[in-house]
C-alpha cells in the first residue's frame, strides 16, 4: 500500500470524510485489521480563510507548497489537497513536488463523462464558481458547466462559510439550496457537482433527481484507488 499525504482543515468537517471514507476503503480491499498509510497537515482554516478573502493566492500557495514538500520528503507518495477552491493553487504544489498530485477536478470530470453528462452544473464557493481553475479544467474534458446566477452564487457560497465550515447544517440552507439546483436545471444541467467539500454533508445523492457528484468521496475514491495501485 501506498502512503498518501493529505493536505487538509479546509475545512476539517470534511477532512474528516476524506480520511474515514480513505480508511474504510483501503479496510474493504485489505480486509482484516488494514487501514489506510496516512499523513496530514491539518491546517487552522482561519488563517487560511483570511488568505482567501484578501485574495492572496501566491501567499496560500506557498504555504501550501512547502507543507506538501515536507509530506513528500516524509514519504507521501501523492498528494491530496482535500477541498476544491485551494486547487486555484495547484499549479504551485506540483511544482514543489515530484510526487503525483491527485487533482479533484481530474477525478470530478472523469465521474461526470463516464456518467455520460455533458451539461453539468457546478456549486462551490464564489472561487469555485467564478474562476476558471477548475471549471477550465472541466471544460478541458469537453463538458459545459453552468454556474448559478445572482444572488444564488451568493446563497452558495454563504452557507459554506458561514454554516457548512463551521459544522452547522441548517434545513432551510437545504431548502435553498435544493432551489438553486432546480433553476440550474431549468436551464439545462442534467447533472450536479457538489463542487465544494462539505456540500455534500447538506445535500445528497438521494436529494436530487438528477446525477450528482459529491467531490469529497469522488477525490477519496481516487486516493484510495492510488494508494492500492
Ligand atoms: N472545502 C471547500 C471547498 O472544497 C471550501 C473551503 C475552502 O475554501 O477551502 O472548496
Amino acid at each position: 500500500m501506498r502512503r498518501l499525504g493529505l493536505l487538509g482543515g479546509m475545512s476539517w468537517e470534511s477532512s474528516i470524510e476524506y480520511e474515514r471514507r480513505i480508511n474504510e476503503g483501503v479496510r474493504a480491499a485489505l480486509g482484516g485489521t488494514h487501514s489506510a498509510d496516512l499523513l496530514i497537515r491539518s491546517y487552522d482554516f482561519a488563517a487560511i480563510e483570511v488568505m482567501q478573502a484578501a485574495g492572496d493566492w501566491a501567499g496560500a500557495g506557498a504555504v501550501l507548497a512547502t507543507d506538501a514538500a515536507h509530506l513528500e520528503r516524509a514519504g507521501a507518495e501523492a498528494i491530496v489537497l482535500c477541498t476544491n477552491t485551494m486547487h486555484v493553487v495547484a499549479p504551485a504544489i506540483e511544482a514543489a513536488i515530484s510526487v503525483p498530485f491527485l487533482h479533484l477536478a481530474d477525478a470530478t470530470a472523469s465521474a461526470v463523462v463516464d456518467a455520460g453528462v455533458e451539461k453539468v452544473a457546478l456549486l462551490g464557493t464564489r472561487y469555485t464558481m467564478e474562476q476558471d481553475f477548475y471549471r477550465g479544467r472541466l471544460e478541458a474534458r469537453g463538458l459545459e458547466v453552468l454556474v448559478p446566477d445572482e444572488p444564488d452564487r451568493t446563497l452558495v457560497h454563504d452557507v459554506i462559510y458561514d454554516e457548512l465550515v463551521r459544522g452547522r447544517i441548517v434545513p432551510s440552507s437545504k431548502a435553498a439550496y435544493l432551489g438553486v439546483i432546480d433553476r440550474l436545471l431549468e436551464r439545462g444541467a442534467t447533472g450536479v457537482i457538489a463542487g465544494c467539500t462539505e456540500i455534500e454533508l447538506l445535500v445528497g445523492p438521494h436529494d436530487v433527481d438528477v446525477a450528482y457528484f459529491p467531490t469529497t468521496a469522488l477525490h477519496a475514491d481516487a486516493a484510495i484507488a492510488f494508494a492500492l495501485s
